[in-house]
């Protein structure tokens, strides 16, 4: 059965960008007559909060839209995102990065939607990894591509997906090897959303084209942990007037600065052309 979802994460009181890829899901799963799931993507404790994923709610029941009960929360699955890691790493797709904390906090709480090229990182020879982790310094857990390669043979070079209607040929490296997880983040947004989307039942990932790159990771992740590949569906973004994407900084344009000042839902689903 179709089934799609719309996942936002509470760091932020939802914006127009968010109604629209939250209407388009909705849309999709009414025509045809499909499930429409809500997840909220609430991995990164330091930034998400219970107050926004309050808003959530409010939001998109003002909105119209109804989604399942109950509403999975990501942080209270993070012992299944910490088992599919332990997987990756008998699997030997992984390996220790020691870049410095913020480095990594950058690369590995949020969906990438900055997305800026690939990070040129490798595995440390081993005398040095082994000095490291006797100083104790922190690291994180990189998915390796040579690796992955390696495991799927054959496979590897068959990889891809549907997106927009169209067979995608996978390529990762334009992502290079992803951080999956560190000590305070035991599941990278991409670990979590793949994994989710599986045990979900998710067959139609809609969501906004500036994920478009990370479905090519996402597609090395399901075949590595045996996880069926869903049908990728990335719309047109929602530009402000300065033609640059909404960020939940941006309080002018939220939904509930929308509602206050007066405006309807059927006014908003208009002016987003839908
Ligand atoms: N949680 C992500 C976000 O806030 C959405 C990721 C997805 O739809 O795959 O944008």
């Amino acid at each position: 059965m179709f089934a799609t979802r719309f996942a936002p994460s509470p760091t932020g009181y939802l914006h127009l960008g968010h109604a629209f890829s939250a209407w388009t899901a909705f849309d999709a799963a009414q025509d045809a007559t499909g499930r429409f799931i809500l997840r909220i993507e609430d991995t990164d404790v330091t930034r998400c909060r219970s107050e926004f994923e309050a808003a959530i709610y409010e939001d998109l029941a003002w909105l119209g839209l109804t989604w399942e009960s109950p509403v999975r929360r990501q942080s209270d699955h993070m012992a299944d995102y910490e088992a599919a890691l332990e997987r990756l790493k008998a699997l030997g797709v992984l390996y220790r990065c020691f870049r410095t904390r913020k480095e990594l906090m950058e690369s590995i709480a949020s969906a990438p939607h900055d997305f800026s090229g690939p990070e040129k990182v490798a595995p440390l020879p081993a005398a040095e990894e082994a000095q490291l982790l006797e100083t104790g310094k922190p690291y994180a857990w990189r998915l390796s591509l040579v690796r992955s390669a390696e495991i799927l043979g054959a496979d590897w070079e068959t990889l891809g997906f549907e997106a927009n209607g169209v067979w995608v040929k996978a390529n990762p490296a334009q992502l290079g090897d992803i951080v999956l997880a560190r000590k305070e983040f035991p599941s990278s947004y991409h670990l979590a959303s793949v994994l989710d989307d599986a045990s979900q039942g998710i067959t139609h990932v809609i969501r906004g084209e500036d994920l478009a790159e990370a479905a090519h990771i996402h597609v090395v992740l399901q075949r590595l942990l045996g996880l069926p590949t869903p049908i990728y569906r990335h719309h047109r973004l929602i530009l402000d007037a300065d033609g640059k994407r909404f960020a939940k900084r941006n309080q002018s344009v939220t939904l509930r600065s929308l509602r206050e000042s007066g405006t309807s839902p059927i006014e908003i689903r208009t002016s987003l052309g839908l």
